[in-house]
């Protein structure tokens, strides 16, 4: 039985005290964060980081206006860092509460702001070298957070089984449901309870990132159907995806063109999701004899971790990897991949084949970070962006303000740790491989409630497709969407 929409009088008052406040992921795709408020209990949903633009380091440092020693708990739906990745501020401000996430979510998370803190730590330290060498006055630049920091989420951490219902906070239930995202990736189906238990109840539904449907390695995404209020991201609300057929298949004609060239592929990918899929996928080619010569290097400590992570966690997969287990093959392995951890060995592959390709076979590196904001693919960048010869393969969202956007834009130069670089590579856009679901799949989602009809909040992407998605919500149910501002509070 569900009470969803149930309004009993008398209880405008308890009503009132519920709501949602929306802190980051409010017209852009990053920095998601909701802090919901129901009078018993303060609950914060995600708390990422902002990534890409001029702005996103101010805005990391500029704490949202909640008191973080009241909030009872914090739920994670993943562990991308803009989901994750400022929860190490928390715990300088006073949260003393727990982050219950599903178990693959905990162990992802605490890998990926454990990357996070380091690579906090090394720029600052970089910034102030940069400033002395240049003679500039010296000052101290502390990182947005350290490995200590880091250190102290861990044990905050409380996983929670798929499916079952948990208590987080005094009157507030969820519920952690397949989101097909990245692995341990939940939507939330979030009951809260009023004050003085005056007979409100609401349900909401938090989407999280949702995957695409037939995602490789991972389960589809599983509809939620009853809700009060529904958060649904809107990262693709005006577009679909190409087929992953067909995307994968340009990928492989992309490369065996690289290879008869012995040219070099680049590769930006998220080290967790997005570099397991790439995996997966040339895998699968070389299971079907193709780029049987061409070495495939993931140059990345992260998504080395990250897969073993992923090969721990198969209870998670979906049917087609565990028949490929079953055959005695791995979906995570494939003669001629190579992970590199060390700085030493990444470097290596600047120069395989003097600078460009492999041997006469080419070569493809996948290095993260995804949006090429920073790590490894700096570096492969600096070598070989100026270079004909070499591609760059675009396989995921690249946000407004990002170096990888200023590529897929057919930027002529772009600035690359510092320098500028003339961009003389070819560069790909394979808009397919997306982990996110496309607008079909976004407005399915979004239609599967049933009974007395939701407020359809959306969240998490730029104004043109949140606005897309609205209009599409509202031919097809009727809706008429909220879209959220940065700071914006809703009552419930
Ligand atoms: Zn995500």
């Amino acid at each position: 039985m569900c009470s969803v929409g149930l309004r009993i009088p008398g209880t405008v008052a308890a009503m009132a005290d519920m709501k949602l406040s929306f802190w980051g992921a409010a017209g852009e795709v990053t920095g998601s964060c909701y802090l919901l408020e129901t009078g018993r209990a303060r609950v914060l949903i995600d708390f990422g980081l902002h990534q890409g633009g001029p702005s996103a380091e101010v805005r990391n440092r500029r704490f949202p206006p909640l008191d973080a020693a009241r909030l009872d708990a914090v739920i994670l739906t993943h562990a991308h860092l803009d989901h994750s990745g400022r929860l190490p501020l928390l715990i300088g401000e006073g949260f003393r509460g727990r982050i219950f996430c599903t178990a693959a979510t905990a162990e992802l998370a605490c890998l990926t702001l454990e990357d996070s803190g380091h690579i906090q730590e090394s720029e600052a330290e970089r910034f102030r070298r940069g400033r002395q060498r240049c003679g500039r006055e010296l000052c101290i630049v502390s990182p947005l957070y350290t490995l200590r920091d880091v250190e102290a989420v861990r044990p905050l951490m409380s996983p929670v089984a798929f499916e079952s219902p948990r208590e987080v906070a005094e009157g507030v239930t969820v519920r952690f449901v397949e989101a097909g995202h990245i692995l341990g990736s939940a939507s939330l189906e979030v009951t809260v309870e009023g004050k003085n238990n005056g007979g409100v109840r609401r349900v909401l539904a938090f989407s999280g990132d949702l995957g695409p449907r037939g995602v490789p390695l991972l389960r589809d995404p599983r509809p939620l159907t009853e809700a009060d209020h529904v958060v649904l991201e809107s990262t693709y609300g005006d577009r679909d995806h190409r087929s992953l057929d067909d995307t994968v298949e340009e990928m492989a004609q992309i490369l065996e063109s690289v290879q008869r060239a012995g040219g070099k592929a680049l590769v930006p990918a998220f080290a967790i999701g997005r570099t397991q899929q790439l995996i997966y996928h040339l895998g699968e080619l070389r299971r079907a004899g193709r780029l049987d010569h061409m070495p495939v290097y993931v140059d990345s400590p992260m998504a080395v971790e990250t897969t073993e992570l992923y090969r721990r966690h198969r209870e998670l997969f979906d049917p087609p990897a565990l028949r490929i287990i079953e055959n005695g093959d791995s979906p995570l392995n494939f003669p001629g991949l190579t992970f590199t951890r060390t700085a030493e060995e990444s470097k290596r592959l600047n120069y395989l084949g003097g600078g460009v390709g492999g041997s006469g076979s080419g070569a493809v590196i996948i290095a993260a970070s995804g949006m090429c904001t920073g790590g490894r693919i700096l570096h492969h960048f600096k070598h070989g962006l100026w270079r004909k010869g070499v591609h760059v393969i675009i396989v995921g969202f690249q946000s407004r303000g990002s170096l990888g956007r200023r590529l897929v834009e057919g930027a002529r130069r772009v600035r690359v740790l510092g320098e500028w670089i003339a961009v003389n590579a070819k560069i790909h856009t394979l808009g397919g491989l997306s982990a996110h679901a496309g607008r079909t799949e976004l407005l399915e989602w979004g239609g599967n409630f049933r009974g007395v009809r939701p407020r359809m909040i959306l969240t998490h992407g730029e104004d043109a497709p949140r606005a897309a998605l609205r209009d599409g919500l509202r031919q097809r149910t009727g809706i008429d969407a909220a879209m959220p501002q940065f700071g914006e509070t809703m009552p419930l």
